[in-house]
């Protein structure tokens, strides 16, 4: 019986859906990000705001909520050239995936979560990559998350479980997840405080939140929060 669990947790849609899926079945919850010379502050503040707007919309999970932990690791910075972490486009490259790719950056963070787990007596890794995502990163696959999970199991010699409840599912169901675990309210600090937007832009806000509507990520956002309002439109027209 799992009763404590580290989310991985960057700020993001998909992660704070992550937090909310996972403070909704967890007795003790905490909270694991990595500094890694991220062109934009932004994200690293919208972790914060999250946390804080969480705790004071839904006191039955404030009461779950732990400790956050941020760990410095700007060595990934020194091992990569990515738009991420350099002043250059994003990009497609010709193998498909985007330049922002770190080769392995998915690997380390759960390596690093799973000794802050151990050493913090939690059981449930609960991280949000996606198959179904555009950008097709092999280190956030099924299959390399039961790779790892059996990996880190052994390694540390503790039996670690790595849920992954955004896997399969596209950007309209995760919106609409994040309706069933926490209501309007929820959806409403999603779009309000959760920050995508590969370029940093907190200026233009639109229906789905802040972004320069334009990048990727914003784009993909944008989709996602157009079906999950048109499903909601069709639901909510009277019958017959
Ligand atoms: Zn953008």
């Amino acid at each position: 019986m799992h009763t404590t669990a580290l989310v991985l947790f960057s700020g993001g849609q998909d992660s704070t859906t992550c937090l909310a899926y996972a403070l909704s079945r967890y007795e003790r919850v905490e909270t694991i990000a990595f500094d890694y010379g991220q062109r934009h502050s932004v994200e690293l503040d919208a972790r914060l705001n999250v946390l804080r707007e969480i705790k004071s919309a839904f006191p039955q999970w404030a009461a779950r909520l732990g400790e956050d932990h941020l760990l410095d690791l700007s060595v990934l910075g020194k091992v990569s050239e990515t738009s991420l972490t350099r002043d250059t486009e994003f990009k497609m490259e010709a193998n498909g995936l985007p330049n922002t790719f770190v080769p392995g950056r998915n690997l380390l963070f759960l390596t690093l979560a799973a000794a802050v787990a151990y050493r913090r007596g939690l059981q449930v890794l609960v991280t949000g990559v996606c198959e179904t995502d555009f950008s097709g990163y092999p280190d956030c696959r099924d299959d390399t998350m039961k790779a790892m999970q059996l990996a880190l199991s052994l390694g540390m010699d503790q039996r670690f479980l790595i849920e992954t409840p955004l896997m399969w599912i596209d950007k309209a169901a995760t919106w609409e997840l994040a309706r069933d675990l926490g209501g309007t309210a929820l959806v409403d600090l999603i779009v309000e405080h959760t920050h995508t937007c590969y370029l940093g832009d907190r200026t233009h806000r639109h229906a789905w939140g802040y972004g320069c509507g334009e990048c990727p990520a914003c784009a993909l956002r944008s989709k996602g929060y157009a079906g999950f309002s048109a499903s909601l439109n069709k639901a909510s027209l009277p019958a017959g």
